[in-house]
C-alpha cells in the first residue's frame, strides 16, 4: 500500500455498532468467532426487527433522493469503491480469511471479482435503459426501466463480501437504497466492510444500511411494507420461508440457494487432470461453496483408478489454520455444519458407500474426503453436504449419467470432462442445470454471466451481468401526447 492510499478498513468503527445512516449501536453485541481458533476477533452490533422497520423507512426516504442524483455521480462513487477496495484488498483479505476461515487465495479471488463487480455496476447508471414503442396515436410511447426501490439483501456466511456485494453494487447503481442483513457470523465481510467502504467512496448517507442479525431480521424486511424487494442468497430451507413471506406481501424475490451439482466424467478424461478438477469442486472453501461438486459421476472404466487418484490428491492436502499456515484447507464455519458433514459420511458409509479417504475431523477441521460406491438413497447422494466430501458414483451409459445427475431437486451447476465435444453438449443439453461448463468442473462465477439455478436452487432469476437489469429494476410504460384531446364521453 502507497502513503497516498486512503484506508477505510476501521475496526474501531464498527465495534459494537450496525451501519443505518452512520454508525450507530445495534441492539445488542456480538462477538466475531474466528472459526479456526474458536476466540473472538472482533464484536459487532446487531439489530433487531425495529431497527430493520426503521432502516427500510430511513432507506426509502433515501431512494428517492439518490434515484435523482445524476447518472455520473452513481457511476463515480461506485468506480471509487472499486478503486478503494483494490488499495485494500489484502487488508480485507485478512478479514475474510480470520472470519470465515477461508483459505488467502480464495479470499483474494473474492474480492477481486467485488471489484469487478463493482466496475461492472458503475457502467449502469451511463447505460440506455428504454426502449421508444411504436404507438396507434400521434403520442411518443416509450417504456423505461425504474429501479425497484428499497431492496432487502439477505446473505450467507461463505463468500460473505461477494454475495452482498453482486447484489448490493448493481442495485444502487440503478437508483435503489439497500437494507443489507448480512449472517452474523460473517457480518464484517459480508457487510460492515461494503458499508466502511461505500461510505468511504461518497455513498450518500442513508442509501445503505448494514443490519447484522438473524432470521427475525431476515424476516422483518420479507414483510416490511418499505421493502420493495428481497435478494436472498442463502439454503433452500431458508428459501422457501423467505419466499413465501415475501411473496404474500407481493414483493419481487429472488432467491438463489442450494445446489447438488454434478461433475461428469467421461472415459476419455485425462485422469490426473479429472482428479485435480474434481479435488478443486469438492475441497475448495472446505466444500462449502453453492457450486460444489456434489456428485462425481465417473464412467465405469476409470472409476476405480479415478477413486484411487482422487484418494491420493485428498490424503496430500494440508489442513489447517489458514491465517497462520500454508493450508489448502482451513475450518468449517461452526459445529453444527461439521456435525451435518460427519453424519452424511457416517450414513453414507452405514449404506454401504467406501471411505476410500478422509472421514476425520479435529475441532473445526474436516479431512478431505472420498466416498465411492455411492447410490441413489444414500445421504451423500441426495444431499447437499456442504463440506469437503467427494462423493463418487459409477455409470455405464451416457443416459444413465444423465438420469443420475438429474436425480435431484436442485439444478445449479452441472460440467463434464471429456475430449468429445459433441458428446458433453449432448449430454449437457438435457441437464436440468442454470450453469453449464464442459471440461471444466462446477464452481465458476465471473461476475458478468448471469448466474442462476433451477429447482429447489433457485425461483428462476439470474443475477450478474445482462441479469442485473431484470433483476434490480422493472418496466414502466410512459406515453407523451402534445395536447390531451376529448373522448367519446
Ligand atoms: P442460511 O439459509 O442458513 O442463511 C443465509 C442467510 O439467511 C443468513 O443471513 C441467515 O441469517 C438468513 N436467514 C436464515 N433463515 C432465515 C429466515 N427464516 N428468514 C430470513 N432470513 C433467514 O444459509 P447458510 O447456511 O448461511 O449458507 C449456505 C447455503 O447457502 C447453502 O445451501 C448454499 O448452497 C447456499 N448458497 C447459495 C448460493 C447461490 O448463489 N445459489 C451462494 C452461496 C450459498
Amino acid at each position: 500500500m502507497n502513503a497516498k492510499t486512503e484506508r477505510f478498513v476501521d475496526a474501531d468503527a464498527w465495534r459494537d455498532r450496525i451501519f443505518s445512516c452512520g454508525w450507530q449501536a445495534g441492539v445488542s453485541v456480538a462477538d466475531v468467532i474466528e472459526p479456526a481458533t474458536g476466540k473472538s476477533i472482533s464484536r459487532i452490533g446487531l439489530a433487531d426487527a425495529s431497527l430493520v422497520a426503521r432502516a427500510a423507512a430511513q432507506a426509502r426516504e433515501a431512494q428517492e433522493i439518490w434515484a435523482e442524483r445524476p447518472f455520473a455521480e452513481k457511476a463515480q462513487v461506485l468506480r471509487r469503491a472499486a478503486q478503494l477496495l483494490e488499495e485494500n484488498l489484502e487488508e480485507c483479505a485478512r478479514w475474510i480469511v480470520r472470519e470465515t476461515g477461508s483459505i488467502l487465495p480464495k479470499a483474494q479471488f473474492e474480492l477481486g471479482i467485488c471489484v469487478q463487480c463493482l466496475h461492472e455496476a458503475a457502467a449502469m447508471p451511463s447505460q440506455a435503459r428504454g426502449l421508444v414503442l411504436p404507438s396507434s396515436g400521434a403520442r411518443l410511447s416509450l417504456c423505461r426501466r425504474v429501479p425497484v426501490g428499497v431492496v432487502g439483501v439477505i446473505s450467507p456466511f461463505n463468500f460473505p463480501f461477494y454475495l452482498s456485494m453482486r447484489a448490493v453494487a448493481p442495485a444502487l447503481a440503478v437508483g435503489n437504497s439497500v437494507v443489507l442483513k448480512p449472517d452474523p457470523r460473517t457480518a464484517i465481510s459480508g457487510g460492515l466492510l461494503i458499508a466502511s467502504l461505500l461510505q468511504a467512496a461518497g455513498l450518500p448517507a442513508g442509501v445503505l444500511h448494514v443490519l447484522p442479525g438473524g432470521a427475525d431480521c431476515g424476516a422483518q424486511l420479507c414483510v416490511d411494507p418499505n421493502v420493495a424487494m428481497i435478494q436472498f442468497t442463502g439454503s433452500t430451507a431458508a428459501g422457501r420461508k423467505v419466499g413465501e413471506l415475501a411473496g404474500a406481501h407481493l414483493k419481487k424475490v429472488s432467491l438463489e440457494l442450494g445446489g447438488k451439482n454434478t461433475l461428469i466424467i467421461l472415459e476419455d478424461a485425462d485422469l490426473a487432470v479429472a482428479a485435480s478438477n474434481a479435488a478443486w469442486a469438492s475441497y475448495l472453501h472446505q466444500g462449502q461453496i453453492c457450486m460444489s461438486a456434489g456428485r462425481i459421476l465417473v464412467q465405469e472404466a476409470i472409476a476405480h483408478e479415478f477413486a484411487r487418484q482422487l484418494a491420493d490428491k485428498a490424503n496430500h492436502l494440508p489442513v489447517g489454520d489458514p491465517a497462520t499456515e500454508q493450508v489448502a484447507l482451513g475450518p468449517l464455519i461452526s459445529r453444527s455444519q461439521l456435525d451435518h458433514v460427519h453424519g452424511v459420511v457416517r450414513d453414507s458409509i452405514q449404506a454401504g458407500a467406501r471411505l476410500e479417504a478422509g472421514g476425520e475431523y479435529r475441532d473445526l477441521y474436516y479431512r478431505p474426503t472420498v466416498l465411492s460406491g455411492v447410490a441413489p438413497g444414500m445421504r451423500a447422494f441426495a444431499e447437499e453436504i456442504f463440506g469437503p466430501v467427494a462423493p463418487l458414483t459409477a455409470f455405464q451409459t451416457d443416459d444413465e449419467a444423465v438420469k443420475l445427475a438429474n436425480l435431484t431437486e436442485y439444478g445449479l451447476s452441472a460440467a463434464i470432462i471429456t475430449n468429445q465435444l459433441d458428446r458433453a453438449l449432448k449430454i449437457g443439453s438435457k441437464l436440468r442445470t442454470g450453469l453449464l461448463h464442459i471440461n471444466d468442473q462446477t464452481v465458476a462465477d465471473e461476475v458478468v454471466n448471469p448466474f442462476g439455478g433451477r429447482g429447489a436452487s433457485g425461483n428462476g432469476t439470474s443475477i450478474g451481468g445482462p441479469a442485473n437489469w431484470e433483476e434490480f429494476t422493472q418496466w414502466q410504460w410512459v406515453t407523451m401526447n402534445g395536447a390531451a384531446t376529448a373522448y367519446p364521453f
